[in-house]
Formats: structure tokens, C-alpha cells, sequence
């Protein structure tokens, strides 16, 4: 039995992975969840799945927790505590799927202990991925991607000689805003971006498939997971999410995965790679599909995306720019505080003024981060 730490149990992702646990008993044990605040969701997966080590990253919420949650737990807090669950000793496996920057660390840490990692946190790979993937390969570790695009790579590409890779197709469903001009975009609301036609995600992420920046922030991890560069990777709109990606070899063979939109299979092919279980659920029935439709990204409209690719090459802390000026002005559209187009404008902003530092390590890269955040606050949109 394999034991498992799962890095934002309660999410979107995270609650996901816990179901695939459930339908499959006896196959994993869970060591640690890790969440920010939810604790009473947590308290509902403490008792159905008996974790030894829990941690409340908010420290005000783990007071609280610790009155409600039961005494046979411990509970950790903060960044040290986060770190406690991803690089616990008996751990084998840990499933990064905290949303945001946050996950840097405790990803880079986990590596760092030797723990292999099922990786939905791409935040991570954005802005580290220089330090995580040699890390990662010095310490015999394997990221098996859970991002579905990356992970329909990762299954295209079993068995192949990756170097006869000529090229990687990464899909997008193209938000609820496909096929809009900018002038369409101006007035469009939190409500309206939060329409994802077929995925159910956390609401940063549908916010990014919004704005497109989900496939920006996607390049980039292609990049470091297939050690390719970001000229050999093409963005293509396939509306129905049948295709989750496909790659093209030199011999002009194009190998993709489909399927129905389910986050549980990458989820679990990372789990159980290189196995295939069984999961329950629906089936493609390609009759009743009838077609499929491909289209070219609107590069102008979604700025996001163009921006992500100037990012992607430029490279050293300019990625991590790109991702802390995203996040915090998702933030702030959630909270109504800028409208769906300051999105992309703030993050063109932040990147027209930074000058490049290469090779960045953590330390560097988190103050990078701060300094984005503060320069928005200080000097708006
Ligand atoms: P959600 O917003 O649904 O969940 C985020 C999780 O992270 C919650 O459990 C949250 O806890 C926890 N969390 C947030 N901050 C911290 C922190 N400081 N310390 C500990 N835990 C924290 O996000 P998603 O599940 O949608 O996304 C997670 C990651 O997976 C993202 O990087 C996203 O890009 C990626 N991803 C998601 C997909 C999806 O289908 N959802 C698809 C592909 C990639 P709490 O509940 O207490 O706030
Ligand atoms: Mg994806």
C-alpha cells in the first residue's frame, strides 16, 4: 500500500484525487492533507480517511480547527507545516495541487526529500521549473502530470523515443469567451467568466481559461516536463475537449489521448502510472460526437496567451512576473475590483517593467513575487 500526502485536499483537484482513493480502497494510504482554511471540509476527510498529520496553512483558521478537528490528528500550520506534509518521512507519493505560487516551496521540498509527485500545480513549474526538473532528476524522482493537457502528452509520448518528437499540440478548450473581439470583452462579468463550457475547476483556474493565461501557464509547463522548447509546442482550440493534446513525431505520426472531460483520469493515471484502472463514468460515444472542430487562437484578443509565450521565452524570473502579476489581479477581478481586460494589461505592465534576472533560485523567485504585488498595489492598473 502506497502512502499518499495530498497538498489541497480540499480543492477542486484535490477532492478528486480523495474520490479515486475512495473508489479504490486498500491501494493508498493517506499520511497528510494539506489545506488553507477549509476546515470543516477537512474535518470530513479526516474521519472518512485518517491522515496522521493535517496542516491548516492560516494560522487563525488552525486555532479554530483545533477545536473542532479530532485529537487523534496533528494539526500543522504555515509554510513549515506545509512543507512537513510534503516531505514527510513515510510519504511515497504527494499530490501538489494547492492553487497558486504558494506550492513553490513544498514542491521544490518534496522533490528535495526524494518524494515522486502526481503535479497540478503548475504555478510551480512556471516559475521553478529550472530548479525543480534537474532536481527532480538528480534525485531519481518522477512528476507525473496531472494537468489533463500534459498529462494526454505524457500518455502520447509512453513508449516513444522522445526524440523523435517533432512537435507538441497542446488543446484549449478557448474559455467562454472563444470566437469574442476585445470590445465584447470590456464588460464582462466575474459571473460570466466563471461559465467554463466543460470543465468544473477551482475559480482562479476557470478565471485563467478565461483570459486564455491557463494555456499560457501551460506552455510553460510543457516546456519543463518534455524538456522541449516553447517553438515546438502549438496552442490549438478544440473546442469540445475531446482531444486533450496530441504530439506530432518526425515520421509525421500524431499520437493524442481523448476523452470525456474528467479530471479522475489523469489524476489517476498519475496515481497509477504506468497501470490503467478501471474508472467509472462515462464513455466517448464518438456517433453521437459527430464532429470535431479545430481553430486557430486569437492571439490579439487573448492577450494573456501572446504575453505567456514573450514570458515563456524570455525565461529566468520574467515567468514569474507573468504568473504573480496573474494571480494577483485574478484576485482582484474576483473581487470585483478591475474589470476582465485589466487582466492581461496589468500583466503586460508588470512585464514591460522588469528587468530579467536569469537562473533565479527560490529565494529570488518569491521576491520577485512580493515585488509584482507590491508595485500593483502601489501603482494600480
Ligand atoms: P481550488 O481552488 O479548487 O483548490 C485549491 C486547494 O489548495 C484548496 O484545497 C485550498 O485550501 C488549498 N490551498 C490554497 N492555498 C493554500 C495554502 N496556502 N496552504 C495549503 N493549502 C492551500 O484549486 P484547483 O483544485 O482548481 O487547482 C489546484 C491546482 O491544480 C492549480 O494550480 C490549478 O492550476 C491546477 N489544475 C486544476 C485543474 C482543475 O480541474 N481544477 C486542472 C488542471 C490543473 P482551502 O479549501 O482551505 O482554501
Ligand atoms: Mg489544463
Amino acid at each position: 500500500m502506497r502512502k499518499i500526502s495530498i497538498l489541497g485536499s480540499t480543492g477542486s483537484i484535490g477532492t478528486q484525487a480523495l474520490e479515486v482513493l475512495r473508489d479504490n480502497p486498500g491501494d493508498f494510504k493517506v499520511e497528510c492533507l494539506a489545506v488553507k482554511s477549509n476546515y470543516n471540509k477537512l474535518n470530513e476527510q479526516i474521519r472518512e480517511f485518517s491522515p496522521k498529520i493535517v496542516c491548516v496553512y492560516d494560522e487563525k483558521a488552525a486555532n479554530e480547527a483545533k477545536k473542532v478537528l479530532p485529537d487523534t490528528v496533528e494539526i500543522v500550520t504555515g509554510m513549515d507545516g506545509l512543507i512537513m506534509c510534503a516531505t514527510m518521512e513515510s510519504v511515497d507519493i504527494v499530490v501538489g495541487a494547492v492553487v497558486g505560487m504558494i506550492g513553490v516551496r513544498p514542491v521544490i521540498e518534496a522533490v528535495r526529500a526524494g518524494k515522486d509527485i502526481a503535479l497540478a500545480n503548475k504555478e510551480s513549474l512556471v516559475t521553478a521549473g529550472h530548479i525543480i526538473m534537474p532536481m527532480a532528476k538528480e534525485k531519481g524522482v518522477s512528476i507525473y502530470p496531472v494537468d489533463s493537457e500534459h498529462s494526454a502528452i505524457f500518455q502520447a509520448l509512453h513508449g516513444e523515443n522522445k526524440r523523435s518528437v517533432s512537435k507538441i499540440i497542446l488543446t484549449a478548450s478557448g474559455g467562454p469567451f472563444r470566437g469574442r473581439k476585445k470590445t465584447e470583452l470590456e464588460k464582462v462579468t466575474v459571473e460570466d467568466a466563471l461559465k467554463h463550457p466543460n470543465w468544473l475547476m477551482g475559480k482562479k483556474i476557470t478565471i485563467d481559461s478565461a483570459t486564455m493565461v491557463n494555456k499560457g501557464l501551460e506552455v510553460m509547463e510543457a516546456k519543463w516536463l518534455f524538456d522541449t522548447d516553447i517553438d515546438r509546442i502549438q496552442v490549438l482550440i478544440q473546442p469540445q475537449s475531446v482531444i486533450h493534446s496530441m504530439v506530432e513525431f518526425d515520421d509525421g505520426a500524431v499520437i493524442a489521448q481523448l476523452g470525456t472531460p474528467d479530471m479522475r483520469l489523469p489524476i489517476q493515471y498519475a496515481l497509477y502510472y504506468p497501470d490503467r484502472i478501471y474508472l467509472k463514468g462515462e464513455r466517448l460515444d464518438f456517433g453521437k460526437i459527430g464532429h470535431l472542430d479545430f481553430e486557430e487562437p486569437d492571439y490579439e484578443t487573448f492577450e494573456g496567451l501572446s504575453l505567456a509565450l514573450r514570458a515563456g521565452k524570455t525565461g529566468g524570473t520574467m515567468p514569474t512576473v507573468y504568473n504573480a502579476a496573474n494571480e494577483c489581479a485574478v484576485a482582484m477581478f474576483l473581487d470585483k475590483k478591475i474589470a476582465f481586460l485589466d487582466i492581461p494589461a496589468l500583466i503586460r505592465k508588470m512585464m514591460e517593467n522588469h528587468t530579467v534576472i536569469d537562473n533565479p533560485d527560490v529565494d529570488t523567485i518569491l521576491a520577485v513575487e512580493e515585488e509584482v504585488y507590491n508595485r500593483i498595489s502601489k501603482e494600480g492598473i
